[in-house]
């Protein structure tokens, strides 16, 4: 868990300490102690809320620098269906962006969109094949993924074993490359994806599906709008290379990859709250009508990712031109497309809510902190820099805090405390009590 790398990292001398972050975070995973919030890294999923919650921009996702690049002979950009939502699609269509992509310095464009549409075919089989468990859960969205793995393990076997739209994409991106350019090694190749979101970055440095992921890095949308818009203007014949159809292109929005599942009793839903309310009613056996569920922790979907910079209201609205512009797929998937794509290890339960290795102390933990949740006041204020009094409770357990952290038991400590020295000095011996003079 230790050498675990996250994207969200805290900027110590932007943090103010104002406690705004810890009430937003999914997993309890922030703690504001010495007037600095601290990220408590095993419960992290790089979910972003901290990020889009902080006034001060305390909280930043960390991403890979773009001269990266230069570490490889050939390198690759795979484009996120994010990407062509942020610019108005009337000037600076995908073909435009595809080719400005070629002008950066990439050798090679694969859309992600397309890696999505031979995602739907594969989870489409996949639902045929097993119809056992229901609902399956997109796996797209590594935070959900690792929202259930921490929170909701009981939900791990339903997650669709299929690799993410990314993960896909780099594997037929370097395929492609390779066949079309004859005596290229796939080593020689650096597969770079175009990210909306942090958790994309963390999950190619610790992939959940794959043993070791076939992306090399992450450069986020931000950091290369600015480029591509620059290289936009130049273009008068931008390149034919469009692999993708609206089915692909419409993942960007949160019910795009589930619109392409071949059944009607399907469920998205967007922001990590909300998906949290719908794992939890999955967890008490309430979704039994339900085939598949796309779970986005970012509101809107991708679109809505923090490492975005269009407004996610006005990227939907170009993701619905999109609909009439484009075909449903430009290409059918094929055999080959669809090789290795199922997940290569499986999602493990991530266990932070143990108190102790020992079963008998770790259950006298809990009796403590039921006990010390009793003598909190359940307001939940987050004065005392803990979410929740019952994250309180359980950190004063695992030694982390004391019960005097909360401001309302501090203040009756020092009431009672103050009540008892009246009623001493009232007490003290004539000898020592001026008040006695003359009596
Ligand atoms: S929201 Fe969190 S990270 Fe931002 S200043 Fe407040 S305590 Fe610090
Ligand atoms: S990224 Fe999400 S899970 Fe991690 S600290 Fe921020 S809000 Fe919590």
């Amino acid at each position: 868990m230790s050498d675990y790398f996250h994207s969200i990292v805290l900027e110590e001398e932007l943090c103010k300490g104002c406690t705004n972050c810890i009430k937003k975070c999914p997993t309890d995973a922030i703690r504001v102690q010495s007037g600095k919030a601290r990220i408590m890294k095993e419960r992290c999923i790089d979910c972003g809320e901290c990020v889009r919650t902080c006034p001060y921009k305390a909280k930043v996702a960390v991403t890979d620098p773009l001269e990266k690049m230069a570490d490889f002979k050939y390198t690759i950009a795979l484009p996120a269906p994010t990407l062509y939502l942020q610019y108005d699609i009337s000037k600076f269509g995908r073909d435009k962006i595809m080719t400005a992509l070629k002008m950066i310095g990439f050798d090679y464009v694969y859309e992600v969109a397309r890696g999505a549409e031979i995602v739907t075919k594969a989870s489409n089989i996949y639902l045929e094949k097993n119809k056992d468990t229901r609902p399956m859960i997109s796996s797209a969205c590594p935070a959900i993924v690792r929202l259930i793995q921490v929170r909701f393990p009981s939900l791990i076997p339903q997650i669709m074993p299929i690799k993410s739209p990314m993960e896909v994409s780099a594997d037929n991106a370097r395929r492609e490359f390779c066949e079309k350019n004859p005596g290229v090694t796939p080593d020689e190749i650096g597969v770079f994806f175009i990210s909306p979101c942090a958790a994309k970055m963390t999950s190619v440095r610790n992939p959940i599906e794959v043993s070791r992921s076939a992306v090399n890095g992450v450069f986020s949308i931000k950091s290369l709008y600015f480029k591509l818009l620059k290289q936009m203007g130049k273009i008068k014949e931008p390149l034919n290379i469009l692999q993708a159809g609206f089915s692909g292109v419409r993942w960007a929005t949160i019910g795009g990859e589930a619109k392409g599942i071949e059944s009607d009793k399907i469920l998205y839903v967007d922001g990590v709250q909300n998906v949290i309310k719908i794992l939890e009613q999955l967890e008490d056996d309430k979704l039994t009508d339900v085939d598949f569920i796309e779970a986005a922790a970012c509101p809107g979907g991708c679109l809505g990712g923090p490492l975005t910079v269009e407004n996610m209201y006005v990227a939907r609205t170009r993701n619905f031109r999109f609909k009439s512009m484009l075909p449903k797929l430009l290409k059918e998937v094929t055999d080959t497309e669809l090789e290795n794509t199922g997940f290569e290890c499986s999602p493990e339960h991530i266990d932070v809510a143990t108190l102790d290795e020992d079963i008998t102390k770790a259950m006298q933990k809990l009796r403590d902190m039921e006990e010390l949740y009793q003598m909190l006041p359940a307001l939940d204020c987050g004065a005392c820099g803990a979410p929740t009094c019952r994250a309180l409770s359980e950190d004063i357990v695992r030694g982390k805090a004391k019960l005097t952290d909360c401001v309302f038991v501090l203040k009756d400590r020092v009431r009672n405390l103050a009540k008892e020295m009246m009623e001493l000095e009232g007490l003290l011996p004539p000898t020592l009590d001026n008040k006695s003079e003359g009596r």
